[in-house]
This record gives structure tokens, sequence and C-alpha cells, in this order.
């Protein structure tokens, strides 16, 4: 018994040091040495979780969890919970991990605030937007198993993980969605039922009486809208080209949306797909559905996407000067053009789907004659690029 609280007590005490230090070795070194619950905590009555959430340290919020650390346990004065700290880090992973545990998104602390709350009060929206969308698990497999007088189930359960994945993303760009489709096939494949349950499960969170979830329920159609457009146009693809069949259909599915309208800038095909999409929502009486439409019926209204991304991810402050994907919205994508370095890519794929838009206003602004300060503005980094593409070109 001795030795045991001994022990204890000084994997308790080191535990906090190896964390507020992020050395992750030694982490794993006095896990592996104790035997027994991780529920440690500190002077303050916060946990061992907790403090690894705030540091967005996602490796050792996955060892605690899988050691069986509470994920809703702590005694910290303010009322944090993990998913607080978790949420103040920035780290969507470190979030994700503690909500697929079961924390409580609807916690909140002593003034009040849930987790998404505190996210945003420090700008944290990529944060906010994960435990805001966040569904667990259970909402979908309840549609893998058979239900009273049906011989199979409307979900195929080798289909709930991939499509708990696709539900829970934060990019809701269409060409975002269609990317992430060509990774998961078996959605595609499987298209009509995956449409089907996300249409259930849009009518579900609609009548869930007090705590019906119209920005759930709006996502869910608008995710099987989406589906149900790119199902169709590989659908009409013949046969004969099988090879390239799932690479034609994002293609094809990207250049009837990033096609630019008559201005050559604005995305009007875009935005008339969207609209559709918000128009064919079946709940019409619902707030979510009346401001969206009040917003798009506007005098100067707002892109569709933008209308409908801020339905589901929140609305963002004015500080919207983050760099973002060309082809789909991803933020602060790696790459950017190189000749031209005026608009920015994910990657080669993201950069490919965008030429056919790009290649004209790319020779444009390459072969313009530099303003006459430019030498004053431009960083020696990107000069030398610049002169490696001149003699690499
Ligand atoms: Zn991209
Ligand atoms: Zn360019």
């Amino acid at each position: 018994m001795e030795t045991k609280s001994e022990e204890k007590s000084s994997a308790e005490k080191t535990i906090f040091d190896a964390i507020a230090q992020n050395d992750l070795v030694e982490f794993k070194n006095i896990l592996a040495q104790h035997k027994g619950a991780v529920d440690f905590f500190d002077e303050n009555g916060m946990t061992a979780l907790q403090h690894a959430a705030y540091k967005g340290n996602k490796d050792m919020v996955q060892l605690l969890l899988d050691r069986g650390a509470d994920v809703n346990s702590g005694k910290h004065e303010y009322n944090y919970t993990a998913l607080h700290f978790g949420a103040l880090s920035g780290s969507s992973e470190v979030c994700k991990l503690l909500l697929d545990a079961g924390a409580k998104s609807t916690a909140t602390n002593s003034v009040g605030r849930t987790a998404s709350q505190m996210a945003a009060f420090v700008g944290n929206h990529h944060t906010v937007a994960t435990i805001n969308n966040y569904i667990p698990r259970s909402e979908l497999s309840y549609y893998s198993a058979v239900q009273g007088q049906q011989t199979e189930p409307y979900l195929p359960a080798i289909l709930v993980d991939p499509l708990h994945k696709f539900v829970l993303g934060v990019n809701i760009h269409p060409v975002r969605l269609a990317l992430n489709l060509q990774h998961i096939p078996s959605l595609l494949d499987n298209a009509e039922k995956v449409i089907k349950t996300l249409e259930l499960l849009c009518k579900k969170e609609m009548t869930r009486g007090g705590d019906t979830n119209e920005v759930m329920a709006f996502k869910y159609h608008y995710l099987a809208y989406v589906l149900r457009e790119i199902h169709n146009i590989r659908d009409k693809k013949p046969n004969s080209d099988k090879d390239d069949k799932k690479h034609d259909v994002v293609e094809v599915f990207s250049k009837k949306l990033l096609k630019p309208g008559k201005d050559g800038v604005s995305l009007d095909l875009m935005d008339t797909f969207l609209k559709d999409c918000v128009r064919e929502f079946p709940f019409r009486e619902c707030t979510t559905f009346h401001q969206m439409v009040s917003s798009l019926a506007s005098k100067d209204p707002p892109p569709a996407l933008s209308v409908i991304n801020c339905t589901i991810n929140g609305q963002r402050g004015f500080v919207d000067a983050i760099p973002y994907c060309s082809t789909c919205g991803e933020e602060k994508p790696a790459k950017k053009c190189s000749k031209c370095k005026s608009v920015q890519y994910c990657d080669r794929e993201c950069q490919r789907l965008h030429w056919f838009v790009h290649k004209k206003a790319c020779n444009r602004e390459s072969s313009a004659p530099a303003p006459s300060n430019a030498k004053v503005n431009i960083d020696a980094n990107e000069l030398s690029s610049e002169l490696q593409n001149l003699v690499a070109g």
C-alpha cells in the first residue's frame, strides 16, 4: 500500500513537468512505469489530461485516453473541462480526440461559456467549427442496424466510419468534398444509401424537440445534395473509361463549379448550384432557412458559398486575411502558383483542377511589367525563386 501511493505521488509529480515541457519520451516512461488509473490531479485540481489538452499535445492526450483517463473529470476552480482547455489550445485534433472519448460539448465553465464559445473568444475559428460540427459515431451507427420490418439496414456497417469522417469535415467547399470523396470511393459506390441516411439524419435533427439542431440538419441536407450531384455525374460516365473514372468525376464537377461568370471573376455557376441547395431544404419554417434566404435575397448578396459556410461553421469576424486554396477553399494552403505567385493551392491536384481558370490571369500577371517600387517590396527569397523560374522557363 505504502509503496503504491509513493509510486503514484512520484508519477503525479513528474507527469505534470513532462507535459509542461512537451517531453513525450519522459511522458511515455512515466506512464509505462505507472500501473493503475491516470486521473492525476495537480494542486489546482487540474487533471493531467487537461494539462495535455491545454498544451495542444495530441499524442499525450491520446495516450492518456488510451489508459482510461476520464475525459469529463476535473476539479478546476472555474469548472473548465478538458475540452475547454483543448478549445483554448486551438488544436482541432485534440478537440476531436476528446469529443470521440465522450467529452460533453455543452458543459459550461463558471462564467457560463461552453468550450466552443471559449474557442471563438480567443479567435480559434477552426476549433469552433470542429466542436460545433461534431456528432458522435453512434448517430450514424444507429442506421447500420436493422430497424423494425427492415431486411437490411439503411447504411452498410462498413460505411459508418467513412461517413462519420465525411460528416465531421469542417471545409464544406463542394470541390473539397468531391476531392475527399475521391479518397473514400465506398461512399460514392453506395451513394444512394448514403444520401438516404443523410436525409434521415437531417429529419432527425429537426424533430428532437428542445434539442433540435437546425444547423446540423442543414449540413446533412447540404452533404446529401453535393453527393447526389457528384453521383449523377459519375453515373453518366460511360463504362469504357473505367480507369480514370474517379479522376474525371472530380474534374467535371469542379469545372462546372469553378468556371467564372461573364465578369471573369464571380462564380455564377457555383452560386446557382448552391442557391438551389438552400431552396431545396425541406424545413422552410426554421430560423436557419429564413436567415439564409434573406441574406441571399438582399440587395448586394454575398456569394452563396459564404452564406452556407457562415451557417454551418459560424460567423467570422472581419479579420479574414487568411490565405486559402483557389480551388477548394482550404485555409493556409502549402503551395503558390510558381509562375505568378498570386494564387495558392493545397497541392498539385488543386492547381491542376484550377488551371483552366487561372491560365489567362497567370499569363497576364507574370508578363505585366513590374511596378517601379517592386524592388523595395520583394523579399530576397522570392526574388531568387523568381530568377530560378526565369532561368528554368
Ligand atoms: Zn485545395
Ligand atoms: Zn499563376
